[in-house]
């Protein structure tokens, strides 16, 4: 027997398209380089664990490397590096290229930095059965039995009376108390089990336990409502009534943590759709480029990109017409000539649930970043669904640079289905084509990536702005 490939088998290998895992195809500088860019996502994650919290790190992380503040009627000229910030909520780090806008347009990487969670009502405060609680109204697609038993945080901030604003962070510090949501015990729990998962907790169970101390007084009513309260107005300075101008999140309370072993992949709350988010942020502030890139982190994709500070808000729109006025060029060109690469996660593949994948068109884990040229369900379905001639020239840009990425779909065709900002992209007459990393347990509240996927989607940043 001889090793040597038979014809047919060169042959194959020459035309046949096959996935490549990239820590195998990987060399050793660059394997090192996936784990290095890694620490710095997990610390991204730790400190941005809302879309306020991503905001501002990420406006941190732009002055560090150089970015001024922009606002509307600004001058500027090419080479000039900028950050704007949307309500503090959404915010686009930009640099001005050499090139021609009208000819050239925008380079644009889209991502979301809000996430599923538990936020807490405008009313929330009560005590029963002695434990204190807060009520709650959760915020995107969940499974809500995930996010019961569990250390939880609290985010957000409290407009008071005064309009002063207190700003909430409990629960992320080694001595911090945490929050928790009850589940029932399994020797109770048959009536329980029985239910469809939609139904085993339901929407006005999801109340956050905060308390469980009575005040000294015993003629008050709400005795552990008060030792809350207390604690509340002693350190925020607010009253009840400050809830009702309040956004406060519950979030898992836990760290991001490598995963196996091998430490190749990462656990972390919020990968979706960070995992997008810190690659376009990074690259934007590291890679210099002719064109003119910008790196957009919204808000909102979990519920519909909704609102002033979600895709569909007018003010990106807005800022892009302003850049082209203070470069004196036509805003209409330039978005015809733009190309935008919307960031968002895609299902990895999972062996355990492997009867909702087609295989072939399913994204695998670690093989890089994954394009999905549409999204949407049944149908197509609320799709962009990019040209082949965009998906084309994406492909070789990142042929050109060396990124190893694959394609993929959701799921099965009839499974299900979902969308991205990207048609809302490509509604201003934008080139759009989605790509990011693949998620194992999306919207869990504790997700999983792999390392080599992470590093991929930045290395296809960097060769979009080549
Ligand atoms: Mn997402
Ligand atoms: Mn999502």
């Amino acid at each position: 027997m001889s090793d040597k490939k038979t014809k047919g088998q060169e042959r194959y290998d020459e035309l046949a398209y096959k996935k490549q895992n990239y820590f195998s195809v990987a060399s050793k500088e660059e394997r090192e380089a996936i784990f290095e860019y890694a620490e710095g996502y997990k610390d991204f994650l730790n400190a941005a664990k809302t879309e306020r919290e991503a905001c501002a790190v990420a406006v941190e992380m732009a002055k560090k490397a150089g970015f001024a503040e922009y606002r509307f009627g600004d001058e500027l000229s090419a080479g000039d590096k900028r950050y704007f910030v949307n309500r503090g909520k959404s915010v686009v780090v930009f640099r001005v290229g050499s090139k021609n806008l009208e000819e050239d347009g925008f380079r644009i990487i889209v991502s979301h930095i809000d996430a599923p969670r538990v936020d807490i009502k405008q009313n929330p405060l009560y005590e029963e059965g002695g434990m204190c609680f807060l009520k709650t109204h959760y915020y995107g697609g969940i499974k809500k039995y995930q996010w019961t038993a569990m250390p939880l945080a609290l985010h957000g901030v409290v407009v008071l009376k005064s309009g002063e604003k207190a700003e909430i962070r409990v629960g992320e510090g080694e001595n911090d108390p945490v929050f928790y949501i009850n589940d029932l015990l399994p020797h109770l729990g048959a009536e329980q089990m029985a239910k469809a998962g939609a139904k085993i907790i339901d929407g006005e169970q999801l109340n956050v336990l905060v308390g469980g101390m009575p005040c000294d007084d015993e003629k008050v009513e709400n005795r552990l409502k008060l030792t809350v309260l207390e604690i509340l107005n002693r350190k925020y300075g607010m009253c009840e009534e400050d809830f009702l101008s309040a956004e406060l999140s519950a979030v898992p309370a836990y760290p991001a943590r490598d995963v196996g072993f091998d430490r190749a992949l990462i656990g972390a709350y919020g990968h979706d759709d960070r995992v997008c988010a810190y690659p376009a942020l990074t690259a934007v502030l590291n890679g210099e480029s002719e064109h003119t890139v910008l790196a957009m982190l919204v808000d909102k994709e979990e519920i519909g990109s909704e609102g002033n500070t979600g895709m569909q808000s007018e003010i990106y729109s807005d800022l892009m017409e302003d850049i082209c006025a203070a470069l004196g060029a036509s805003y209409r060109k330039a978005r015809f000539a733009s190309k935008c690469l919307s960031s968002d996660v895609t299902a990895a593949y999972d062996p355990n649930f492997a009867g909702m994948y087609e295989k072939m068109n399913a994204a695998m884990l670690s093989c890089g970043t994954c394009m999905n040229k549409f999204t949407g369900a049944r149908g197509k379905s609320g799709s962009n669904d990019a040209s082949a001639e965009f998906v084309g020239e994406v492909r070789a840009m990142f042929a050109r640079e060396g990124v190893v990425w694959q394609t993929a779909e959701l799921g099965k065709v009839d499974a299900g289905g979902g969308g991205t900002v990207a048609k809302f992209v490509a509604k201003m007459n934008i080139d759009t084509v989605d790509i990011g990393v693949p998620v194992i347990s999306m919207h869990a509240p504790w997700e999983l990536v792999s390392k080599a996927d992470l590093y991929s989607n930045y290395r296809a940043f960097m060769a979009f702005m080549k």
